[in-house]
């Protein structure tokens, strides 16, 4: 069998990992995701890379080895609820610092299927660039902190 490979942070894996919700039915879960891909854009790959959120509970080891070598385990989530935060918990890790877009940016959760049957409008018409690149300033800010 072979064996397990080691990962050291800034030499073969990432410095620092995002673990960022993504609910796509929502305003703040796409932000969320948008704005840690952004964050990454602006860091580069040594700094930071968003990490699978759905390797933990399926046990994929390379996601389990990256994470345990981070410097810090940011999680990024758009609303109270937490997806993100709780999964990477539920692994047995404790992130450095726990993001949530409505509490630390003051976004406003909208239910994109509210509109369903009313008014309906394009995905990316419920997107705000404004609070994309706000709360891309807050994960880069947590990290580079
Ligand atoms: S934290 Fe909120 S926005 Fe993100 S996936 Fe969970 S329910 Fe959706």
């Amino acid at each position: 069998m072979a064996e397990e490979q080691q990962f050291q942070a800034g030499v073969n894996t990432h410095e620092n990992v995002i673990f960022s919700c993504f609910g796509g039915a929502s305003n703040t879960g796409i932000t969320s995701g948008l704005a840690s891909l952004e964050a990454v854009k602006e860091l580069g790959l040594t700094k930071a890379a968003i990490m699978c959120l759905g390797g933990l509970p399926t046990n994929v080891k390379p996601v389990f080895g990256k994470t345990k070598a981070a410097k810090k385990i940011i999680t990024v989530d758009g609303c109270p609820f937490e997806c993100a935060r709780k999964v990477v918990e539920q692994a047995g890790f404790k992130p450095t610092k726990s993001i949530v877009l409505t509490r630390d940016i003051s976004m406003k959760k909208k239910g994109l299927s509210e509109d369903i049957g009313k008014e309906i409008k394009g995905v990316m018409d419920y997107i705000s660039d404004d609070e994309v690149k706000r709360a891309k300033d807050f994960i880069v800010k947590t990290i580079m902190e």
